[in-house]
């Protein structure tokens, strides 16, 4: 019986290679797509092999997220920024994207591990609790993206034993046309995970439709008021949900919510009972693992701890819905290659919380038995 190991994985073949099968035996330029219209590239988008000129569904996804950048609307804050002349909007983010960390990890839900992970700087969210601040406040942190080398980076990940290419930020929406571009430049398919907030436009998802074969959606808050104050982001709710069914239409997809101190009843309650009306069936996974960064260190509520209470409650109401978390049974040490450990470069952060309390953030290994010893009262 097909494990839900296996089916994610095997989502391998679905990405990549129909992007590059030419639609007709004639062939193009990229000049004439250049010159075609907006709606004529979306019409050849939406119905390939009709009259394509023989370029690749690739060269097209390009092409129209280029468009859309020149005013841009990659997401839903529609901020009309020329990004190709350089312009920024919301993210910050120009024409150029930076990755900050990239790595061979085993963090992420079972059936995606080992999983090689990009950070991008730069979102189109201001989350309080944010622990990738430093990258929200400098878009250009980390190392310049390049296609040729990305490409060269994710190939070696993958013969490292990555089991696929997870885009993650801030947000990966932001960085779109770059990571279309880089994905053209790859030699064999991986597939792609779209570790994402899903506050895209429809156009975007349009775009990512062939491109993605497993969202891990983070569904974050349950109401616009909490959106605007923690997230600073509007039209919060509806953006996402129409996105999560979207998503669910065209790949494969995991919905996650990290639980907020203070934030089960405005929050969790109602995005479990909008899941467990409208995609019951689609594995779910509560993370109670809260820890506070960035602003939340200053914030009276989200400086706190979820209670033992909390995460009872939260656990009731996933038992309640029956929310599909069964998916998650799977040992987390199952089939983990050495390849989890010590792959890229990383530097360890040490908070100290207003309650005293220190969180060690990517810890070293070679660390572990120093914190472990502190732990236990000594050193
Ligand atoms: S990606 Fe979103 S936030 Fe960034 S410029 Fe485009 S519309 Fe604005």
């Amino acid at each position: 019986m097909q494990t839900p190991l296996d089916r994610y994985r095997q989502t391998a073949t679905r990405t990549a290679l129909p992007l590059y099968v030419q639609t007709s035996e004639k062939h193009t330029d990229i000049s004439d797509l250049t010159s075609a219209s907006l709606d004529n590239l979306w019409s050849v988008h939406d119905n390939p092999g009709t009259h394509s000129n023989g370029c690749s569904l690739l060269d097209l996804k390009i092409e129209i997220a280029k468009r859309i950048m020149q005013k841009c609307s990659l997401c839903e804050w529609r901020c009309g920024a020329d990004r190709a002349a350089g312009e920024t909007g919301f993210c910050g983010v120009g024409s150029e994207s930076y990755y900050f960390f990239e790595q061979i990890l085993c963090g992420e839900e079972a059936p995606v591990i080992p999983s090689h992970e990009v950070f991008f700087s730069g979102c189109n969210m201001r989350c309080k609790f944010c622990y990738s601040w430093q990258s929200l406040e400098n878009t250009s942190y980390g190392k310049l993206m390049n296609a040729t080398d990305f490409a060269e980076t994710v190939e070696n990940r993958k013969a490292e034993g990555a089991v696929n290419l997870n885009l993650i930020g801030g947000e990966p929406t932001v960085h779109l046309l770059n990571i279309l571009q880089a994905i053209k430049s790859f030699k064999s398919p991986i597939p792609i995970v779209w570790n994402s907030n899903l506050y895209m436009s429809t156009s975007t998802m349009r775009l990512l439709d062939g491109i993605v074969d497993l969202y891990l959606g983070d569904f974050k808050y349950g109401n616009d008021t909490c959106a605007s104050q923690i997230g600073g982001i509007k039209h919060y709710f509806e953006t996402v949900t129409r996105n999560f069914i979207s998503a669910a239409s065209s790949s494969d997809i995991i919905i996650r919510h990290l639980m907020l101190p203070g934030h089960v009843e405005c929050c969790f309650r109602p995005i479990a009972q909008w899941i467990s009306k409208n995609m019951p069936d689609v594995p779910f996974n509560l993370m109670p693992q809260y820890t506070p960064f960035y602003q939340a260190l200053n914030d009276p509520e989200l400086s706190k701890s979820l209670t033992p209470e909390e995460i009872a409650e939260a656990g009731s109401i996933t038992s309640s819905l029956n929310l599909n978390m069964r998916e998650w049974n799977i040992p987390l040490d199952m089939d983990r290659p050495a390849t989890c450990i010590g792959t890229g470069e990383l530097s360890t952060t040490v908070i100290i919380r207003p309650d005293g309390r220190v969180t060690f953030m990517h810890l070293h290994n070679d660390l572990l038995q120093v914190v472990e010893s502190l732990e236990n009262g000594g050193i």
